[in-house]
């Protein structure tokens, strides 16, 4: 069999046996962590704009409820499935457990092609599908709480949240059942732009590796590396933003329609402003080559490649012909098992999605602490701090005899909001997590994906140990 035909759901059982060899836990406690305790498969009715009424398929997949909630993004997608559903619940167990966010992993997905649907059937697909989980207990801020996935954004969340609301009448914490929210509906700000914000934290500790870089003959630091971007939706955007920001060159950037090139660099908002306005990033003026392919983008030579569109987009098929020395895996499971093995053969440094997109389900966490607390981050004690800080100011310039002017006083006495405090937390979530991933590494002589699987694994173990088995 071909690895392109190997389910994902295996794929993703593969890095946990392998990973699994380096534990010594009893093997019937590795098949239960390893299970997806439940699926539940729907198929309600959508009244189309037209009257006609089309059977809409659905899942919510809980993988693990060793910690409770569960949680996980909800995908609209053509071709997903229950098999699909259940690998990205397990992926978002195991990432939950690598950066140390205290829930168990799910996922939910609906079958179809978001563009061929009206606004107003996204939205009675959306509603629907909350009702459906909310019949079976199956969503709720002590339960189940989605998030926005493929094809899902923050105005999904908002239907999820008040559907939720006028369904659970007097759930004081009605709010925690969904992240992932516009600010204004009890969202936290940060939360749009974590995944990405968290990639490029990840390829910042990956390259700021003096050791693994050298290994790769590759120069230390993002500045000046020759970065490919797959998908420019809410991850790839907001990675390549930040990459860019960083001093990373987007040589190549790929979406739906084809893949475009410059080896000076790409400027992204001109990119995006030219597909807001062409509906197609082919066309933009100036480029050095472009292509129908969006696969061609995933071949160009380059430093860094970030897929972040969908899974299994580097397969046993293109994987001979991918150049990048480093790949940061911004989507969950864009590479397969068999492709990844050639790919660390070749002493490619592949980053992966376990680790890189985890800033996601990070801010997720504190949007839904924000809600269960009722008050935004930094509400009581910004203002006691600026003074507190002003304070220490005039006592320095009292002992010094210097005085600082206007803009000094105010950039040093300046307490963090909402904002900086998500964006700290997102930070050391990600450098520490990189930090432990690095000491297994060494430790065992692994690659990170191994090692990210064996930190999970061994945490959710934990769990279970500690906790022991009901009855
Ligand atoms: P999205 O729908 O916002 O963006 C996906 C983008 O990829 C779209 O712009 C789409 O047009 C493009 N695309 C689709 N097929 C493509 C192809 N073949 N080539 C190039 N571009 C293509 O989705 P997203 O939320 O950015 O999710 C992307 C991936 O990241 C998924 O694997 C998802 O599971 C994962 N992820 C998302 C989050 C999150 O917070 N949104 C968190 C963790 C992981």
């Amino acid at each position: 069999m071909s690895a392109e035909h190997i389910p994902m759901f295996a794929q993703v059982n593969k890095y946990f046996d392998k990973a699994a060899r380096y534990l010594d836990h009893p093997p019937g406690l590795l098949s239960q962590i390893k299970a997806c305790i439940s699926v539940y498969r729907m198929q309600f009715p959508l009244k189309r704009d037209d009257g006609t009424i089309e059977v809409i398929n659905g899942w919510r997949a809980q993988h693990s409820v060793h910690r409770l909630p569960t949680k996980g993004g909800i995908r609209f997608a053509p071709e997903v499935d229950e098999d699909e559903v259940s690998a990205l619940a397990a992926l978002m167990t195991y990432k939950c457990a690598l950066v140390d966010v205290p829930f168990g992993g799910a996922k939910g997905a609906v079958r179809v092609d978001r563009t061929k649907y009206s606004d107003a059937e996204l939205e009675r697909i959306t509603r629907r599908y909350t009702y459906e989980l909310f019949a079976k207990n199956l969503i709720g801020p002590g339960m189940d709480v989605p998030a926005p996935d493929y094809g899902t954004g923050a105005r999904e969340m908002s239907w999820i949240v008040d559907t939720f609301s006028t369904l659970a009448k007097g759930e004081i914490d009605a709010l925690g059942c969904v992240t992932g929210k516009p600010v204004t509906q009890g969202g936290v700000r940060g939360r749009a732009e974590s995944t990405g914000r968290g990639v490029y934290f990840a390829l910042r500790e990956a390259v700021c590796d003096t050791e693994d870089m050298k290994a790769r003959g590759i120069q230390p630091g993002i500045e000046g590396k020759r970065v490919v971007v797959q998908g420019l939706g809410n991850v790839g955007y907001h990675a390549a933003n930040f990459i860019q920001q960083g001093g990373g060159i987007l040589i190549a950037l790929a979406e739906r329609e084809g893949s475009i090139f410059s080896d000076k660099g790409l400027d992204l908002e001109k990119v995006m402003a030219h597909r807001k306005e062409t509906g197609s990033i082919l066309g933009f003026p100036g480029v050095t080559r472009s292509s129908p392919k969006n696969g061609d983008a995933l071949e160009a030579e380059c430093d860094v490649l970030v897929p972040a569109a969908l899974e299994s987009v580097i397969t046993d098929e293109n994987v001979d012909r991918i150049k990048a020395r480093i790949i940061v895996e911004g989507a969950n499971g864009p590479i397969t098992a068999d492709a990844s093995e050639k790919l660390l053969g070749r002493g490619v440094l592949i980053v992966p999605d376990l680790y890189t997109n985890a800033g996601g389900v990070t801010v997720s966490y504190f949007e839904w602490v924000k809600n269960l607390s009722h008050m935004r981050f930094g509400r009581m004690e910004k203002r006691f701090q600026e003074r507190t800080n002003e304070r220490i100011l005039g006592g320095v310039e009292h002992l010094t005899g210097l005085k600082c002017t206007r803009e000094e006083h105010e950039r040093v006495s300046a307490a963090a909001g909402e904002e900086e405090l998500v964006n700290s937390g997102l930070e050391e979530t990600m450098v520490s997590a990189y930090a432990e991933l690095r000491t297994i590494q060494k430790q065992r002589n692994v690659d990170l994906r191994t090692a990210a699987f064996i930190n999970a694994i061994g945490k959710v173990a934990m769990a279970y140990q500690e906790r022991g088995i009901f009855p």
